[in-house]
């Protein structure tokens, strides 16, 4: 089967690239090569927001709750493709199908709170200021914005973005990974047919190159990232340097912790799969678990034998636990960290560097693999490996490890298991990280409430989604009006003031 071309969509439909720089699209379950995606230059990145910008004034112009009616048909879409997106999903991350169902679910959660825009749109009204003066504060559209997203969910992460910021009044360039951009043109495809305006949602695929064409062009006004943290600092600083909005979330290294009196069979069933699931690959997923006490005597023989145990296979084999990991890039960068792990000293408990899978042998493959007496001062404890890789760090107590967690660099997810309350209210209260679960282990905020870490996970000051993420993509004007009745006699030349 010959490699399709995957191209960029701009102006509502797919615009082949022109620039002569494509990069190989992989099924990671096989390694084989199954399209070439382009790489935009400038000018397809001047095409894209040329495009967008002649697009917003009507569309800013539409009254919310039509705008809403496009949103609305655009979920009737997703819905009935939603199987069609898992698939392709699959077919370029390697995520079992199920995770890929549950990924666009997510997504779907969030174009169903851009269908409220109106509700979310509306302003504050204060009668009578002054005497006569009536006060209220409107949200309006910023113009074009950007989204550029990571590999790890190809619906859903731009589904953080182009939804809220589309139903707002924005318009909207998405320059997807080129890892895996087929979801995208999908998405694209289903706008359209959704009967958004061309022009209201583009995708420009891309590299370095096109992200910095973003970055620098004056008519992007906003731009929102999700990806590793160099990255979202380079993308926050360059874009801010623009006189752009930036909201830019970056990695992570999730703590779980683990109290003595947590239930031994349920903590576990939350580690592997928050561990393990989606291969690790997830800004979400369980990277360390902090074993408090005795709880790592107990819990280490079970997690170790779930880890071996783990039913690693081609992602559409609807038994499969976990798929490939994404690139031969990403495998060989995983191995290298538990080489770095056993040459630190750590215990590898579970090693999955020896995993074949048959019929598969040219697959970036590599099974759960679980290190114990992991040193906060190891590289496999500091750094984010992004793989199935799970570190567990024994702690005497509470206290020890509430202050590992709010000592780490990062601060995006962490979840606490226990069957004390009080315990757990400490912790909430207590841990520096941005998003918090209990008894949870993947603590992924729901669409109202809005995602975002702490510390070196998001630079920025607004969360994704969720009202802040309304807020993100708005401007808010204050309106001050009197009529000729109300107004005074001569010009007033002292500060007005409540009369
Ligand atoms: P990445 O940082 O390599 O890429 C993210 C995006 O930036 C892609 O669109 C990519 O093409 C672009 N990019 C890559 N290098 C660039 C450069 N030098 N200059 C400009 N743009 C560049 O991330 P990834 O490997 O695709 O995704 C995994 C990372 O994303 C992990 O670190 C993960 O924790 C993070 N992530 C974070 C969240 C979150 O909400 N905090 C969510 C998902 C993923």
């Amino acid at each position: 089967m010959s490699a399709a071309n995957i191209d960029h969509w701009i102006d509502g439909k797919v615009v082949a690239g022109t620039s002569g720089r494509t990069q190989d699209v992989f099924d990671p379950a096989t390694g084989r090569v199954t399209g070439r995606v382009a790489l935009a230059d400038q000018a397809a990145v001047d095409a894209a927001v040329a495009s967008a910008k002649a697009a917003f004034p009507a569309w800013a112009e539409m009254p919310p709750i039509r705008r809403a009616r496009h949103m609305f048909k655009f979920l009737e879409l997703l819905n009935r493709h939603r199987d069609d997106l898992a698939r392709a999903i699959t077919a370029e991350h390697g995520k079992v199908f199920t995770d890929a169902q549950g990924e666009v679910s997510r997504g779907i959660d969030i174009v169903e709170f851009a269908c409220g825009i109106p509700q979310l749109l509306k302003g504050d009204y204060t009668d009578q200021v002054s005497t006569g003066i009536d006060n209220w504060t409107m949200r309006q559209p910023l113009g074009v914005v950007a989204g550029i997203t990571p590999f790890n969910f190809p619906v859903m992460v731009p589904c953080w973005m182009f939804p809220v910021a589309i139903a707002a009044g924005n318009t909207f360039v998405l320059k997807p990974s080129p890892i895996d951009p087929t979801p995208s043109l999908m998405v694209a495809d289903l706008m359209k047919q959704a009967g958004f305006p061309d022009g209201v949602f583009n995708v420009v695929q891309g590299d370095k190159v096109a992200v910095d064409a973003l970055l620098e062009h004056p008519d992007v006004r906003a731009v929102s990232f999700v990806g590793s943290t160099p990255i979202a600092q380079h993308i926050y600083e360059t874009g801010a340097r623009h006189g752009k909005r930036v909201q830019a979330l970056g990695g992570a290294k999730n703590h779980m912790l683990v109290m003595p009196d947590a239930d031994i069979d349920k903590t576990v069933d939350a580690l592997v799969g928050a561990a393990f699931g989606s291969a690790g690959e997830r800004c979400m997923a369980i990277s360390v678990a902090v074993l408090v006490g005795d709880a790592a005597d107990r819990i280490m023989p079970v997690l170790a034998e779930r880890a071996r145990t783990l039913v690693v296979k081609n992602g559409l084999e609807l038994d499969a636990e976990m798929g490939p990991i994404v690139t031969r890039i990403a495998l060989d960068r995983i191995r290298g960290y538990i080489e770095q792990g056993v040459a630190e000293g750590a215990s590898l408990v579970v090693d999955g560097r020896g995993l074949e899978v048959p019929g598969h042998e040219a697959g970036f493959w590599l099974g759960g693999t679980l290190f114990d007496h992991v040193k906060p001062s190891m590289r496999i404890y500091r750094e984010e490996i992004f793989g199935p890789v799970l570190a567990c760090v024994r702690v005497p107590d509470f206290a020890t490890g509430v202050k590992l967690i709010n000592d780490h660099e990062f601060g995006n997810g962490t979840s606490c298991f226990t069957s004390d309350g009080h315990v757990a209210r400490e912790f909430a209260r207590r841990i520096e990280v941005g998003m918090v679960g209990i008894n949870v282990p993947i603590p992924v905020p729901m669409a109202w409430h809005g995602f975002g870490g702490w510390k070196k996970s998001l630079f920025g000051d607004m969360h994704a989604y969720g009202e802040e993420g309304v807020r993100f993509y708005t401007k808010q004007k204050s309106v001050m009006q009197r009529w000729p009745e109300s107004i005074g006699k001569g010009a007033e030349f002292v500060m007005p003031t409540a009369k």
